[in-house]
C-alpha cells in the first residue's frame, strides 16, 4: 500500500518513512508510515515483532505517550507489583519465558527488553507522543494523526494506511477512587497504587488498604512486614487461586536438557489447556469450582477464621478475573497477624480514619485506595470519518477487533480470563494476512459492514455482564462497541475458539468491504 497524498521524498529519521506534504496545511511536514501503532505496552511491542517478521517491506511506527515501552509494567511500580497470570502464557508464542511463572513487573520489563533488542524496535518507537485525533478521508484513503510530542509541546502530523491501536484498556495517568462521603476531611496519607510515590516510607505505620482485588493482595504481603499493622477493608470478597510459583512440567523438561523452546511451547499448550478445563468446570459446576478454590484458603487460615465472610464472593467464579496468589504470600500475612480483613461498608471518613456501615471505625495513618481503573476506551482519543465524529458504542464490532463503518483500523484488546497476551500473537497473524490480502487486491482500504443477512441481528454488549462483570467494565460497558449473535460479529472472549477461528477467518465472506 502507499500514500495516496503526494510523495515528496523519503527521508530516515531512524526509521523507513516517507515524509508527504499535507493537503491541508502546505507548510507542515507529515510524517507517513503503512502502519502506525498506538501505544508500546505489550501489546504494541508484539505487534511490531509480527509487522517485522510477516511483512519486512511495510514502514511502521509506534506512538507512545510516555518516555519508555512497557506501559501497565512501567505505571504500576508499587511495592511487589507482578503479573497474576503465568508467563508462559502471559508471554508472547515467539519468546521463551525462562523465569518462575508469576513474574516481577521488573522481570516482565526485562523480557521486553530483549524482544525490543532481538527485533530491534526501538528505532520505530517515538515517545513522548501522546496521539490527541485520529481521522479518516475516504477521499484519500488515509488516517491522520494529531499528535503531541509532549517533551516540547509541538503538534506534529503523522499519516497512515493502517492504523494498529494497541492503546490498553485503562487510563494511566490516574487510578479510580470511589466519592467517599467525608474523603476531603481525612487528614492522614492518601495513595492510589496507580500513582505510587517513590518517597513514601510506611514504617510503623497504620495502614489500611482498601480495595478486594489482585492489587490488594500482591500488594499486603509486600507492606506488612514494614507497617505497624496493615488492614485489607473490603465491602466484598473476591476470588483467589493459591499456587506455589514453580512449573513442575517446565522444570522436568529443563531436567532432560529441553530447548527453552519447546519448553516455553509444551508447558503453554499444557496452561491452556488446563485453564480451558477449569475455566468449563467453573462455568458448569459453579459451587464445586467455588470450593476448590476456598479449600486451600480454609487450609491456611484454619476452623476460626471466617473464611466465607471474608473470601468467599457471591458471584461465580470467573465472572471476575481469578487473580493468582504465588505460595499463599497474602494468606501468610493474614495468618501471621501482619495483616487482618475487614468486610463492611465504608459510610464516612473522618479526620483520622474511617466510619464503617458495622459501627466500627478504623484509624489510618495512610490509606491506600486499590480501588481499580478508569477504563480508558481507545485511548480517549476521539476518532473521526470524514470529519464526522465516530461514536464507537455504536458500532458492531467484527470478531472483536475492528469496528463497522471505521475503515483500515484494528485493536488489539486481550483476554480477560486467559492472559491477554496470547491474543496479540493471533491478532497479530490476523493482520498480517488482512494486509497481504489487501494487497493482493490492490485495496486501499477495508472496513467491516453488516451484510444483508446481518440487517436486524440481536445486538449484546462488549461483554456479557452474566459472563464478566468487574466494575470499571460495569461503569463503562456502554461506551463500548456492541457485538452480534453470529459470525464474525460475535467476540467470543476465547483463546481456544479464536485460535482456531481466526487463521481460518473467510475474509471475502462479504463482512469485509474492500476498495
Ligand atoms: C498490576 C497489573 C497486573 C496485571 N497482570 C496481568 C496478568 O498477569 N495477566 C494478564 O493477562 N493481564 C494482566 N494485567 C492486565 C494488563 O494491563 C494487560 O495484560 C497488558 O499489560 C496490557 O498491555 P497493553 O500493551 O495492551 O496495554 P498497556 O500496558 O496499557 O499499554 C498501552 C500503552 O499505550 C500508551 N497509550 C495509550 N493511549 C495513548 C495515546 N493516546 N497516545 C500514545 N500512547 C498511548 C500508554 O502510554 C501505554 O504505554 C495486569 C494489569 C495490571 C495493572
Amino acid at each position: 500500500m502507499c500514500a495516496k497524498n503526494g510523495v515528496i521524498q523519503s527521508v530516515g529519521e531512524n526509521v523507513a518513512m516517507t515524509t508527504t506534504m499535507s493537503r491541508t496545511k502546505p507548510d507542515v511536514a507529515v510524517q507517513h508510515f503503512d502502519v502506525l501503532i498506538a501505544g508500546a505496552g505489550i501489546s504494541g511491542i508484539g505487534a511490531a515483532h509480527h509487522l517485522a517478521e510477516q511483512l519486512p517491506d511495510k514502514s511502521f511506527v509506534l506512538l507512545e505517550s510516555k518516555d519508555t515501552f512497557g506501559g501497565t509494567w512501567r505505571t504500576h511500580h508499587y511495592p511487589g507489583t507482578r503479573s497474576d497470570s503465568d508467563l508462559y502464557t502471559f508471554g508472547y508464542r515467539f519468546k521463551p519465558w525462562v523465569g518462575p511463572p508469576i513474574a516481577t513487573a521488573e522481570k516482565i520489563l526485562k523480557y521486553l527488553q530483549e524482544v525490543v533488542d532481538d527485533d530491534q524496535l526501538e528505532q520505530h518507537i517515538r515517545y513522548h507522543h501522546t496521539i490527541k485525533k485520529a481521522s479518516w478521508s475516504s477521499n484519500d484513503q488515509l488516517w491522520t494523526l494529531e499528535v503531541l510530542r509532549t517533551s516540547d509541546d509541538e503538534v506534529l502530523h503523522f499519516t497512515c494506511n493502517f492504523l494498529w491501536m494497541c492503546q490498553g484498556y485503562f487510563r494511566h495517568e490516574k487510578g479510580f477512587t470511589p466519592n467517599w462521603d467525608g474523603f476531603e476531611k481525612y487528614r492522614g496519607t492518601v495513595i492510589h497504587p496507580q500513582t505510587w510515590p517513590d518517597d513514601v516510607s510506611l514504617a510503623g505505620k497504620n495502614v489500611v488498604v482498601i480495595g478486594s482485588g489482585a492489587t490488594a493482595a500482591t500488594l499486603i504481603p509486600n507492606i506488612a512486614d514494614e507497617c505497624a499493622h496493615v488492614t485489607m477493608l473490603q465491602r466484598s470478597p473476591t476470588f483467589f487461586y493459591i499456587r506455589d510459583n514453580v512449573n513442575e512440567l517446565a522444570d522436568l523438561l529443563r531436567e532432560v536438557d529441553t530447548p527453552e523452546e519447546w519448553v516455553h511451547e509444551i508447558v503453554r499448550r499444557r496452561i491452556i489447556f488446563e485453564f480451558s478445563a477449569i475455566t468449563d468446570l467453573a462455568l458448569a459446576f459453579p459451587e464445586l469450582a467455588r470450593e476448590e478454590l476456598l479449600k486451600p484458603i480454609r487450609e491456611m487460615l484454619g476452623p476460626d477464621f471466617d473464611v466465607d465472610k471474608h473470601f468467599n464472593p457471591s458471584y461465580r467464579p470467573w465472572q471476575q478475573r481469578i487473580a493468582m496468589v504465588p505460595e499463599g504470600d497474602f494468606f501468610k500475612a493474614v495468618q501471621n497477624g501482619k495483616a487482618s480483613v475487614v468486610t463492611d461498608e465504608i459510610v464516612s471518613f473522618s479526620e483520622t480514619g474511617i466510619q464503617l456501615k458495622s459501627g466500627e471505625t478504623l484509624e489510618a495513618d495512610v490509606v491506600i485506595t486499590a480501588t481499580g481503573f478508569e477504563l480508558s476506551i481507545f485511548g480517549d482519543i476521539p476518532f473521526l470519518v470524514d470529519d464526522e465524529p465516530y461514536d464507537f458504542a455504536k458500532s458492531v464490532t467484527y470478531r472483536g477487533m475492528m469496528f463497522t463503518g471505521l475503515p483500515n483500523l484494528v485493536q488489539i484488546f486481550g483476554y480477560f480470563r486467559a492472559s491477554w497476551t496470547l491474543r496479540v500473537d493471533i491478532i497479530g497473524d490476523f493482520v498480517c494476512r488482512l494486509l497481504n490480502h489487501m494487497d493482493e487486491l490492490s485495496a486501499h482500504s477495508v472496513v467491516p459492514a453488516l451484510r444483508d443477512e446481518d440487517q436486524g441481528m440481536a445486538l449484546r454488549p462488549w461483554v456479557d455482564p452474566e459472563e464478566f462483570n468487574p466494575s470499571y467494565l460495569k461503569r463503562a460497558v456502554h461506551l463500548m462497541p456492541r457485538q452480534g449473535n453470529h459470525e464474525p460479529w460475535i467476540h467470543p472472549h476465547s483463546y481456544i475458539v479464536e485460535k482456531e477461528e481466526l487463521p481460518r477467518a473467510d475474509l471475502d465472506d462479504g463482512s469485509l468491504i474492500y476498495k
